[in-house]
């Protein structure tokens, strides 16, 4: 089984428990099962400034805007197709 790192929302406590996917682990110092498992006890946090965090989110935006074009144009084509004799 893995090793999760939880952190309780009552008290703030950290702490790792080894648990299955789908189990919650009881907070170590208070007991309390207001945990919440945390996914970044492999990688550090991230360093990344906040206007790079902005840019790549507008870029993501972007791209999804250009495939929802290509759709709409792609559909556009198809009727076109569709309604010539
Ligand atoms: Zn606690």
């Amino acid at each position: 089984m893995p090793i999760y790192e939880f952190e309780c929302e009552e008290c703030g406590a950290r702490f790792e428990e080894l648990v299955g996917a789908a189990d919650a682990a009881a907070c170590t110092a208070c007991g309390s099962e207001r945990t919440r498992r945390l996914y970044s006890e492999v990688s550090p946090p991230s360093r990344q400034p906040r206007g790079a965090k902005v840019r790549a989110d507008e870029s993501r935006r972007g791209e999804r805007e250009a495939a929802r074009q290509e759709r709409i144009t792609e559909s556009r084509k198809r009727r076109a197709a569709g309604e010539k004799p």
